[in-house]
């Protein structure tokens, strides 16, 4: 990639143009593995940046060569002005994304389409109706499982995205796989990380290899690596003769830090360097004082850290502060 004068660079040559911006830290769901079982404080509207504000974030980070953009939360759908914040990203020149649990897409089909987002994805931990409700404690499967048909019928390339975790969904990895056999769809294979108040240990991961070897197990030869694309957090594959494709994304046991492009803005107005670490900075209320963001974003950039926030172990993170994952914006 060129790199341009006005970039976002960190120490290690690293470009960041890539922002998620996560809209909210509510959500319709309670999935266990992001939302502590207790739920999080709920905290006045006026912490959280309005609609002018985060558009106003994202007009400044797109000053600074930032070319693509993924709305996330939280639950970006529920967000009362969702609808407005699509409308309005739609308008800057970066490709528009979204990552949603898919209850809402129906509702807001219309805008997904006009605003130009070709990029949805979707997350489903389990093709069984009865262990998806129970995993997110809520009943929506139904729901979600229509959604992903009509962004189908409507020839979108739908990613989906599942967490798997030990003695809950890895009985499932293959018939995910066969899931893609007739439809456009790319199955995102998630290890499991640890956030606060989600009960993670180390046993419960179930690393790519394991997830690979299931899947090898099951279609032998016909299980094909596929290019991945510069910045892609996932490692590619197709079976032969499927319509669909699926990755693995093991940030626990295979990061992949050194083409690291992203920042993360949370809800509250923090850029977050790195989902894993533990400082962030304040944009939102510099931008109340009236004060010019840039020199934070970059200062915050500059600062990261090579690898996974500072982490050299994921097995001894209970002394280190990180936000819910519900909070920060996956
Ligand atoms: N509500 C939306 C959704 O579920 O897609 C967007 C926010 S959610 C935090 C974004 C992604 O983070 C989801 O795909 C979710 O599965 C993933 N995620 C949440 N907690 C995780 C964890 N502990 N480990 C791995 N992925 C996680
Ligand atoms: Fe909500 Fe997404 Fe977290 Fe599930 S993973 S609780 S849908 S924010």
């Amino acid at each position: 990639m060129q790199l341009e004068e006005n970039n976002i660079v960190d120490q290690f040559g690293r470009v960041h143009d890539y922002l998620r911006i996560s809209l909210t830290e509510r959500c319709n769901l309670r999935c266990f593995y992001c939302m502590p079982e207790e739920g999080i404080a709920l905290r006045p509207k006026a912490e959280f940046m309005n609609t002018d504000e985060v558009i106003r974030m994202a007009e400044t980070f797109v000053s600074l060569g930032v070319k693509k953009i993924r709305i996330t939360g939280g639950e970006p759908l529920v967000r009362s002005d969702a609808k407005q914040i699509l409308e309005k990203l739609s308008k800057l020149p970066v490709e528009l994304a979204i990552t949603t649990n898919g209850i809402l897409i129906d509702k807001f089909f219309y805008t997904i389409k006009t605003s130009g987002i070709r990029s949805i994805n979707v997350s489903l931990d389990s093709l069984d109706k009865e262990k998806f409700n129970s995993i997110t404690r809520r009943n929506d499967f139904d729901k979600v499982i229509s959604n992903i048909n009509l962004l189908l019928d409507e020839n979108y390339h739908v990613k989906v995205n599942a967490v798997v975790i030990k003695g809950v969904n890895e009985n499932e990895i293959v018939n995910f796989v066969q899931w893609t056999s007739d439809k456009n769809i790319h199955v995102r294979f998630i290890e499991f990380m640890p956030f606060d108040g989600n009960k993670w240990d180390f046993s419960k991961v179930v690393s790519m290899d394991a997830i690979l070897s299931k899947v090898r197990e099951r279609f032998g030869e016909k299980v094909t690596r596929i290019s991945d694309r510069k910045n892609d957090t996932s490692k590619n594959y197709s079976i032969a003769g499927f319509k669909g494709t699926f990755a693995i994304i093991s940030s626990v046991t295979n990061p992949f830090c050194d083409t690291c492009n992203r920042l993360r803005l949370t809800a509250d107005g923090k850029i977050k360097n790195c989902l894993f670490s533990d400082s962030e900075t304040d944009l939102l209320s510099a931008m109340r004082r009236g004060e010019d963001i840039v020199p934070l974003i970059r200062k915050s950039v500059w600062n990261k850290k090579e690898k996974l926030g500072g982490i050299t172990s994921f097995e001894n993170l209970e002394k280190r502060k990180n936000r819910a994952m519900i909070s920060i914006g996956g």
